[in-house]
């Protein structure tokens, strides 16, 4: 016999326990998360989860992430500590070329309301002393922050719960039918029925998508973390390659590699790595690295969110999407609205799967 909900998310990482939450917010019950492994098991697990916006390009996408960057203080009151540090973003550069570009992208970004201030190198070292005086000056904006994914997916869950959420882990969907207005899950251990089904499965969402015959272009990014000892306080704000976590590790990394799904760590990056924390902070070549771990971007095609709804098929709704720790509580109540009401209140549609069509 089958076990029967309004609405199943596949996926237990950021994106799916964000829609999850916000969902419940609005739908008391009848909502399932299913995940294979356990929170956090994927991508949200191995991130720097910095919330970024000044550099994003183009401006329209940059806008799109300061949405949700906004709403990050809200959810922190909704759902409890999160770590949540609007610490401000500082992303040094060292060269005339690409101090250049900076005024250009300043220029751009305060067309849609994003605040870029260009320092020279003393300004740059006044607001964070940390920095080499090998650069030649830094962008910074007050619209970047970060957060700790792993309480953020905690609290979520916590909030859900309350709500109403089921939650199933070590469960990995088999199958998925759609039979008369219902769509049918088949998992290894049980069988579900759905009215709504929402796959948010991160790198797995193309896998799962193939079970209903579509098509969702994402491809795995793997990116090398290393992470210090706690120190001191040493930076103020988040780096555009690093950030220190209120209990003083510094993450360093911002490698991309197409390595399929390889998770392993290696020597070269983490040594490059290394070395790039170096040139942007000199003392860091004091720290001691205590561990590193590597971690799979959902990197769509064009590099941008597909989320909304599939169409062709009924109740069925995607959300795979890279930097889905900035974009978390937009996606979560665009969502939402998008399920509840079938519409929202930012335009989505340059988000929708159909451009790949
Ligand atoms: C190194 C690195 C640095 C990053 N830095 C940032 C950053 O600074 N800021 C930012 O915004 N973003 C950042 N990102 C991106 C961000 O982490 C991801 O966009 C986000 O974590 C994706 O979350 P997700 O929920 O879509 O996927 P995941 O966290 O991978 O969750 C998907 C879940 O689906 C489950 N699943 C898969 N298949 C099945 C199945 N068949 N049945 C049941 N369950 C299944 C998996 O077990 C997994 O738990 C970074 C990513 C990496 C790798």
């Amino acid at each position: 016999m089958s076990r029967e909900y309004d609405t199943i998310i596949i996926g237990g990482g950021i994106i799916g326990n964000g829609i999850a939450y916000h969902l419940s917010e609005v739908q008391s019950d009848g909502i399932l998360v299913l995940d294979k492994n356990y929170p956090l098991s994927g991508t949200s697990g191995s991130t720097q989860a910095w919330i970024w916006i000044h550099s994003k390009s183009p401006s329209w996408y940059a806008e799109f992430s300061l949405y949700s960057a906004e709403l990050y203080g809200y959810l922190q009151r909704k759902i409890g500590d999160i770590e949540f540090d609007r610490a401000g973003g500082i992303s040094p550069f060292f060269t005339e070329t690409e101090r250049e570009q900076a005024f250009k992208l300043a220029e751009c970004q305060a067309e849609v309301g994003i605040e870029i201030q260009v320092l020279n190198r003393e300004d740059a070292l006044a607001r964070e002393p940390a920095l080499s005086p090998k650069i030649l000056g830094a962008m910074y904006s007050p619209a970047d922050g970060n957060v700790n994914p792993m309480r953020l997916v905690e609290q979520y869950m916590r909030a859900s719960k309350k709500n109403g959420v089921t939650f199933e882990y070590y469960n990995p969907v088999t199958g998925i039918e759609k039979q008369q207005g219902s769509f049918i899950v088949t998992t290894a251990k049980t069988v579900f029925r759905c009215k709504k089904l929402i796959l948010s499965a991160g790198i797995w969402t193309r896998e799962l998508g193939k079970l209903l015959g579509i098509d969702v272009p994402v491809k795995p990014v793997r990116g090398q973390i290393i992470i210090t000892e706690p120190l001191a306080p040493l930076m103020k704000h988040t780096l555009s390659i690093m950030r220190q976590t209120s209990n003083g590790e510094v993450l360093v990394g911002n490698s991309q590699e197409n390595a399929g799904i390889d998770r392993r760590s290696t020597l070269d990056v983490m040594i490059e790595t290394a070395n790039m924390a170096v040139k942007y902070v000199p003392d860091l070549a004091k720290a001691k690295v205590v561990r590193g771990f590597s971690g799979l971007r959902v990197m769509p095609e064009d590099e941008f969110p597909i989320f909304g709804v599939v169409p062709g098929i009924e109740n069925l709704y995607v959300a795979a999407l890279h930097s889905g720790i900035t974009l978390s509580p937009l996606i979560g109540t665009l969502m939402t609205e998008l399920i509840t009401g079938g519409e929202t209140s930012v335009p989505i549609d340059r988000f929708s799967i159909t451009r790949f069509a």
